[in-house]
C-alpha cells in the first residue's frame, strides 16, 4: 500500500478543502505537487486580474487540478508515484492556448518578405502570384508526414514557449484532398504526448482557387464539409475584398451547422468588408483579426458572446489601424490572442511575444493581455476546461524563469518559460 503524508492543512482558493474532481476517489494521492510558487497566476475571476496568488501550491490528480492556491492551505495525499516539482519562488501561469494558427505549411515565403519591406503590398504581391498562392503550391503538394513533418518542428517550438493548446487550421490546400491531408497532418500532432494539444479547424474559403470559385464552393458544400467534419472542430472562412464575399461565406457558415462544425471568421482584417457582422449574424466562436471592425461591430460581437481573437504579430507586420483590444474590451467582448503563426504575414510561434504586443499595441493592460493569451484563448475553442488554474480545470501550467509574471509581456522577445506541464505531466524539462 502507497505511504501517504499529507501537506500541511486548511482552506483553498474560495475557501473549504480543496475539491478533488473526475472520476478519481477523494485522497487517492495527488500525481504532481508543485510547491514554493512565489506567485500563481490563477486568472480567478473572483480576484483581481490575473488572479494572483502569493506564497502558493498546485496539485493535480491525473490530468485535473485538485489544489490551485496558498502553500498554507495544500492538503493532497502524497504516493510514491507523486511527482513533486519545487518552483523555487517563480511564477506559474496557466498554460498558452494559441486559438489561431495555419501551422501545417510548406514552401517559405522569405523573399516576399524582403519585397514588402520595399513597400509592395499584400494585394500587389498577390497579384503577381505570389502571397498565399505560391504556398498553396507547395503544401498542395506534400504528403501528410511530410506535412506532419514541417508542423512538428513549430510546434515544438510553440511547446517550449508555452503553448500547451494550439488551433490549427487547413487551408492551403484548395482542393477537398489537400485540405484534408492537412487537418490530417494536424491530428497526426494532436495525438503525439510530447506537443501541445491540437484543436483542428478547416478553413476551405481562403486564397482563392485557381479555376471557377463558385464550382469550388460547392464541392466544398457538397462534400468538403461532409469529410472534414471527422476531422475538424471547427469552419472558418477569409471573408475580405480580394478574397471572399460575405454572401459566399455565409453559405458555408451555416451550412457547416449540419455537420457540427462551429463557425470563426476571418473578419475585417484588411478593410471593412463585413466579416464581424457575419460572425455575430452566425453566432461564430469567433470572429478574428478586426482590425477594420467598427465600434457597432463590435458591440455586435459583444451581444452575440462572439470571442475577438486578436493577431497582433500579423497587424504589425502588414501595416494598418492598431488591434482594437481596448475598443473590445469597452464593447464587453471578450478577448483573445493568437499567433497566427503562418508563413506569409506572421511566423511567429511566441505567445509571449503576442502578450507583449497586445500591451504594446492593442491597448491591454499585461494583466488582460495574460488572459487574453490563456483563458481568452480558451474561449476562442469552446474549451472551459483551461486557461486557468483552478481546480478541476486541465492541469496546463508554466513554471516561468522569472519571480514575476509581468516578465512575459515586459521582457520583449524573450522566452520566460522554464518548465511545461501540460494534462498534468512535466512535458519540459
Ligand atoms: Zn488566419
Amino acid at each position: 500500500m502507497a505511504a501517504r503524508r499529507r501537506v500541511a492543512t486548511g482552506g483553498g482558493i474560495g475557501g473549504g478543502s480543496p475539491g478533488v474532481t473526475g472520476d478519481r476517489p477523494p485522497g487517492e494521492a495527488a500525481t504532481l505537487v508543485m510547491v514554493n510558487v512565489g506567485r500563481l497566476v490563477t486568472g480567478d475571476p473572483r480576484l483581481p486580474a490575473p488572479g494572483v496568488v502569493e506564497d502558493a501550491a498546485l496539485a493535480a490528480s491525473g490530468d485535473r487540478i485538485v489544489y490551485a492556491g496558498p502553500a498554507s492551505g495544500l492538503e493532497v495525499a502524497i504516493g510514491p508515484e507523486t511527482i513533486e516539482v519545487d518552483a523555487h519562488g517563480a511564477a506559474v501561469i496557466p498554460g498558452f492556448v494559441d486559438a489561431h494558427t495555419h501551422l501545417v505549411w510548406l514552401g517559405e515565403r522569405s523573399e516576399e518578405y524582403a519585397l514588402r519591406a520595399r513597400g509592395a503590398s499584400y494585394e500587389e504581391i498577390a497579384e503577381k502570384g505570389g502571397g498565399i498562392r505560391s504556398t498553396v503550391a507547395a503544401t498542395a503538394a506534400g504528403t501528410v508526414l511530410e506535412l506532419a513533418t514541417a508542423a512538428r518542428a513549430r510546434a515544438r517550438r510553440m511547446l517550449r514557449l508555452g503553448t500547451t493548446t494550439v488551433e490549427i487550421k487547413s487551408g492551403y490546400g484548395q482542393s477537398l484532398e489537400a485540405e484534408l491531408r492537412q487537418l490530417r497532418a494536424a491530428r497526426t500532432l494532436g495525438e503525439e504526448v510530447d506537443l501541445p494539444e491540437v484543436v483542428t479547424t478547416y478553413l476551405p474559403l481562403h486564397g482563392l482557387p485557381d479555376g471557377d470559385r463558385a464550382a469550388y464552393l460547392e464541392e466544398v458544400l457538397g462534400k468538403g464539409l461532409g469529410a472534414a467534419a471527422s476531422l475538424a472542430g471547427f469552419v472558418d472562412c477569409f471573408c475580405e475584398t480580394g478574397a471572399w464575399d460575405v454572401d459566399e461565406c455565409e453559405r458555408l457558415l451555416v451550412a457547416a451547422r449540419a455537420h457540427g462544425l462551429r463557425a470563426k471568421v476571418h473578419a475585417d482584417q484588411r478593410s471593412h468588408s463585413g466579416g464581424s457582422a457575419l460572425a455575430a449574424r452566425v453566432g461564430a466562436i469567433s470572429a478574428d483579426h478586426l482590425d477594420h471592425a467598427g465600434d457597432g461591430d463590435l458591440r455586435g460581437l459583444a451581444k452575440a458572446g462572439v470571442t475577438g481573437v486578436l493577431l497582433p504579430g500579423a497587424s504589425m507586420v502588414l501595416g494598418g489601424p492598431p488591434p482594437p483590444g481596448r475598443r473590445l474590451l469597452e464593447a464587453g467582448v471578450t478577448v483573445a490572442l493568437a499567433t497566427d503563426c503562418n508563413p506569409g504575414t506572421c511566423w511567429c510561434e511566441s505567445m509571449p511575444l503576442m502578450v507583449s504586443l497586445g500591451v504594446a499595441t492593442a491597448g491591454l493592460t499585461p494583466a488582460e493581455a495574460l488572459l487574453a493569451a490563456t483563458a481568452g484563448g480558451a474561449a476562442a475553442l469552446g474549451l472551459a476546461d483551461r486557461g486557468r488554474l483552478l481546480p478541476g480545470l486541465r492541469c496546463d501550467a508554466l513554471v516561468l524563469a522569472t519571480p514575476d509574471w509581468l516578465d512575459v509581456g515586459y521582457h520583449l522577445g524573450a522566452n520566460p518559460v522554464a518548465r511545461v506541464i501540460a494534462a498534468g505531466r512535466l512535458l519540459l524539462p
